[in-house]
């Protein structure tokens, strides 16, 4: 669903990503680990188009995003193009921006009214549910204010779910929660990538939970994709030197 052909992209002289191919097949959990710096955020971004890539084809569900030519011209899609592709990917940041004066109800049915166009009753019908499944159910009328973190980021979670992606993107989702609330915000995830049909891409540094999810794994490091495989193969016979090290760091 996801295909990456040959990207590379730079910020000046530092080269961030390089040459990177990765086809992501639809229902498929791939996890991508690596220090800080390596480039994953940026990876995501690019399916997001929040940034461009300095060269290179992305494709999303059979429609190209960015689209290297022949003479080496990037092109970028359309507008209604980019309309229908980003409404096909869900992301989830480490920040959970919701909207503080919106209840959390509103904050779920805004882009199901504003974006698909539903009416009032078949959005709060679907933001109702979402909430419910992250367990948030008792809190529809509460305002992020009075939300603890991990509530907040199960509402991001639900935020992009009422939209039906096809494509999910958890960027760091824990990252910047207290260490007590990360286990509810992972269990929902779990939950999520149970039910199968949407494609994930998880960048995270919780190895026991890419473990967990992930049908693949692949490492990152200085813009390459290292080495990749199976959640077994990749943590218990890492074979480069640098993936082992990487991992050492988590025993
Ligand atoms: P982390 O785990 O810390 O989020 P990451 O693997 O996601 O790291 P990126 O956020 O993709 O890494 O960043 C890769 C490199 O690109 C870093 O060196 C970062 O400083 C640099 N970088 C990211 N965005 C920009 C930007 N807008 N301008 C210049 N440099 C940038």
């Amino acid at each position: 669903i996801v295909n990456y052909s040959n990207i590379s992209k730079s910020y000046g002289d530092l080269q961030v990503l390089r040459n990177i191919d990765l086809d992501i097949a639809p229902g498929e959990k791939v996890a991508l680990i690596g220090p800080s710096g390596s480039g994953k955020t940026t990876l995501a971004r690019l399916l997001m188009t929040l940034e461009e890539p300095t060269s290179g084809t992305i494709e999303v569900d059979g429609e190209m995003l960015w689209h290297q030519k022949t003479n080496g011209k990037l092109v970028k899609a359309n507008e209604k193009h980019l309309h229908k592709v980003r409404g096909n990917i869900g992301m989830v940041f480490q920040h959970f921006n919701l909207f503080p004066h919106m209840t959390i109800l509103r904050n779920v049915m805004e882009a199901p009214r504003n974006v698909l166009g539903l009416s009032k009753e078949e959005a709060m019908e679907r933001a109702v549910t979402m909430l419910k499944q992250v367990g948030l159910a008792n809190k529809i009328d509460a305002y992020p204010a009075q939300l603890s973190g991990g509530q907040k980021q199960r509402v991001a979670i639900a935020r992009a779910l009422v939209m039906r992606p096809k494509v999910m993107i958890f960027d760091e989702p824990t990252s910047a929660l207290d260490p007590e609330l990360v286990g509810e915000v992972l269990e929902v995830i779990k939950a999520i990538a149970a039910e199968g049909e949407m494609a994930m891409l998880l960048i995270t540094h919780e190895m026991d939970f890419a473990r967990d999810v992930a049908d693949r794994i692949l490492f990152f490091d200085q813009g390459r994709i290292i080495e990749q495989g199976s959640p077994k193969r990749i943590f218990n016979n890492p074979e480069s030197e640098r993936l082992q090290t990487f991992l050492s760091r988590f025993n």
